[in-house]
């Protein structure tokens, strides 16, 4: 005997899943959940008007389908004219868990890849202000380009080297993986005594200085020292 029941039809067709491309392979990665650092950089953080000192670390949420994958156009969007490039370094989970100790949070790491932090700057000014949410600041459409993953079992656990974005040739965004004030294994950590994480899950570790904006016609062209490239125009 069964005792399974069937699935339940549904009432509308199921939204797509955001995949993202593997490099050496043609399988994607399923993406669950996209979280975001704040301030992990100490100079962006002076950028921004905050103390460099090491706080706990503060997260935020974009969408999977905020995803922009595959190299696609960046949409300029409706609503701002002021979108801030944030380069970052992405960690994509392929296990997940509830307080995770810092010496076990790299076993929860699939890969690496280059992303995007795109943020409609004068909206967040306006959101901080008014000490609201963050939303409509930076889960908007398009707002996480993101450069094919690259699997840890080929490049290990990248912990120093260069991270930049240049802009029509020009560099704008300069620093290194060394400058982390939140090391890639400590924000999986304190992440996982907020929340459960899960495989699929994707975090963007927080951007170096030089943030500035974005203007159609734009060539954005970021990199990271043994992980890769992520390029995309802004339409
Ligand atoms: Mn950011």
């Amino acid at each position: 005997m069964n005792l399974q029941s069937p699935p339940a039809p549904l009432v509308i067709p199921a939204p797509s899943l955001t995949t993202l491309p593997v490099r050496g392979t043609d399988a994607r990665f399923p993406v669950r959940r996209v979280y975001c650092v704040g301030r992990n950089y100490a100079a962006h953080a002076v950028e921004m008007g905050h103390d460099p000192d090491k706080e706990p670390p503060f997260f935020f949420q974009k969408s999977p389908d905020n995803l922009l994958t595959d190299g696609a156009d960046f949409h300029y969007p409706p609503m701002t004219e002021d979108v801030h490039h944030e380069i970052e370094l992405v960690v994509a989970l392929s296990a997940g868990g509830r307080d995770v100790p810092i010496a076990q949070a790299m076993d929860l790491v699939y890969g690496y890849a280059v992303g995007l932090d795109m943020t409609r700057r004068d909206i967040q000014a306006g959101l901080k202000k008014a000490s609201r949410p963050w939303e409509a600041a930076k889960a908007f459409e398009n707002s996480a380009p993101c450069s094919e993953l690259v699997p840890a079992a080929e490049i290990g656990h990248p912990v120093e080297g260069a991270i930049w974005l240049k802009v029509n040739g020009e560099l704008r965004q300069e620093g290194d993986l060394t400058q982390l004030i939140w090391k890639v294994g400590e924000v999986i950590a304190e992440l996982s005594r907020l929340f459960e994480l899960a495989p699929g899950d994707l975090i963007m570790t927080g951007t170096p200085s030089g943030v500035a904006a974005v203007h159609r016609g734009d060539e954005l062209h970021g990199h990271i020292a043994g992980i890769g490239d992520l390029k995309t125009r802004v339409i």
